[in-house]
């Protein structure tokens, strides 16, 4: 990957977005990867050296990983800190390095630290219930301990005073946020369903087939939407999410329906790959 510095910023922090500490150990797939969309997983593998990344893009992921330095630092006796767990499984050998496991006498708490907004803290991430449920089935599986809690440390980057008191606005820039548990069936099944995806992409990769669509959800894209606007109009009198309920209401007047397609987010703004993404063409009518 070519890490460029657009806005001259410090050598420093060039470095240390140059060493982001990430690695997958002597596994062939981590949990990270393993909840990452295959499409991107392949899409990177084939152009990694090409690839390019302003260090101010990757600036969260930098103050993400001095929290984690901070925290591994300061943690107390009974917590392990970023401990790489490996085990094999259905022919893979599979990693995931735990942010904290704190040993209790009845269990294990695991936590996971993000550097987050408050939109995600206020809203559901199914992707941090997904990834803690996976280190759980590690530790239960290689370590034979109970897992008794999971739970996100969110630092939150955009937290405003001001907003405090609004429905659901968490009350202090730090939050601590309980994780649904999972059966051991539903992890190990959900680890089944990730590792197909990702074997199917391997194949497609080598065979130079057409790799499988990023969903919806992997390209974090809003919900399509419908308007209804006064002919001429700026602002939408009111937007639905289906067409006919639109229509219904702008029936017998003479206001008119648009539709709002949702918008891809990672693929427009965060994506490192869409420029070699043939769906991210298709979908953009980009030749
Ligand atoms: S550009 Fe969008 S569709 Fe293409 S790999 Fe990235 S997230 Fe997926």
């Amino acid at each position: 990957m070519i890490i460029t510095n657009k806005y001259n910023l410090p050598q420093v922090i060039v470095d240390f977005a140059k060493d982001d500490g990430y690695s997958a150990g002597k596994s062939n797939i981590s949990v990270t990867t393993l909840l990452n969309s295959p499409r991107i997983v392949q899409l990177q593998k084939k152009h990694w050296n090409e690839i390019e990344s302003d260090v101010s893009k990757r600036f969260f992921m930098i103050l993400g990983t001095s929290i984690h330095y901070m925290m591994e630092k300061n943690a107390p006796k009974n917590v392990i800190s970023e401990e790489r767990i490996h085990t094999h499984f259905n022919g893979w050998d599979i990693s995931g390095a735990i942010d904290s496991q704190q040993v209790e006498e009845d269990g294990v708490i695991l936590s996971d630290y993000k550097t987050t907004s408050a939109w995600a803290v206020m809203n559901d991430k199914p992707d941090w219930e997904r990834q803690l449920n996976l280190y759980a089935w590690l530790v239960e599986r290689e370590k034979k301990l109970p897992v008794k809690k999971l739970q996100i440390v969110a630092v939150i980057r955009d937290w405003k005073q001001r907003e405090v008191g609004k429905e659901g606005y968490p009350p202090a820039p730090m939050a601590v946020i309980d994780i649904k548990m999972w059966s051991s069936q539903e992890r190990e099944a959900f680890m089944s369903e990730r590792l197909n995806e990702h074997a199917e992409a391997d194949t497609s990769a080598m065979l130079g087939s057409e790799l499988s669509k990023c969903t919806p959800e992997e390209q974090w894209r809003t919900k399509d939407t419908f308007a209804v606007m006064k002919k001429a109009g700026v602002r939408a009198l009111r937007v639905f999410d289906t067409k006919d309920e639109a229509e219904e209401f702008a029936a017998g007047t003479s206001n008119v329906v648009v539709a709002r397609p949702g918008y891809a987010r990672r693929c427009h703004e965060y994506c490192d790959v869409s420029k070699f993404c043939q769906q991210f063409k298709d979908e953009n009518e980009i030749l």
